[in-house]
């Protein structure tokens, strides 16, 4: 025998509404943690490309930047960044 559920019909509270949008979102966050574990390290430039260098441009320089991670990696460009570096990507704090 089967049941027929409409609009004005509540739902049991195995399947409520709140319920079935928990299970959604439980599975979408785990599908971003899956992709995100399964993706590979986020490609950077090069210094060369950035025009990175290891002296300050001005008052300019990575530890002043956005980009620049302590203590000394950046978002942008790989390798190891010298806090009193600079490129062509600074971005003020
Ligand atoms: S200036 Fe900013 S973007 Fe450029 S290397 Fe330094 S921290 Fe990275």
């Amino acid at each position: 025998m089967s049941q027929n559920f409409d609009a004005m019909t509540p739902l049991p509270a195995c399947l409520s509404r709140r319920g079935l949008l928990r299970g959604a979102v439980a599975a979408t966050g785990g599908a971003m943690a899956l992709l995100a574990a399964a993706a590979p390290a986020e490609a950077r430039m090069t210094e060369r490309a950035a025009s990175y260098r290891d002296a300050p441009k001005g008052n300019e320089d990575c530890a002043n930047c956005t980009l620049f991670r302590a203590p000394a990696s950046c978002t942008l460009v790989e390798g190891k960044i010298d806090r009193k570096g600079w490129c062509r990507f600074y971005s003020k704090k």
